[in-house]
């Protein structure tokens, strides 16, 4: 299981090469989903960032980066419109800059994926 240490790391780091440092650090819970396809979900309320804690996947740094970035998008877009809009037109875009850059132009097809397999990426 990772923990928190890791998760910040990965998370001011990412913070830092792509928002200016400007995202506010969220708390990171664990919590048991109905079902282990859910990585992670982003609760604006509570300014939390849950994962999964069935979620095996997360342990490794490509797959929490991909994660990471998707709910930093949701917080990014949240302090922006101060509401919740999920998965808009504008947040996809927003995570396809963010993915070409860090995936090396692969962010069209890690898009693709989430898109159907929407339900997983709360
Ligand atoms: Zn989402």
């Amino acid at each position: 299981m990772i923990d928190k240490e890791d998760i910040l790391k990965v998370f001011d780091n990412l913070n830092k090469k792509y928002f200016q440092n400007l995202l506010y650090r969220p708390i990171f819970d664990w919590e048991t989903f109905s079902t282990d396809e859910i990585y992670a979900s982003f609760d604006s309320f509570g300014r939390r960032i849950i994962f999964n804690r069935t979620c095996g996947k997360l342990n490794n740094e490509v797959i929490l980066i991909e994660v990471l970035l998707h709910e930093m998008v949701h917080i990014n877009l949240y302090e922006k419109y101060n509401d919740k809009k999920d998965h808009t037109d504008e947040f996809w875009q927003e995570l396809k800059i963010l993915y070409d850059k860090e995936f090396h132009g692969n962010g069209e097809k890690l898009i693709e994926m989430q898109k159907k397999l929407c339900r997983n990426w709360a």
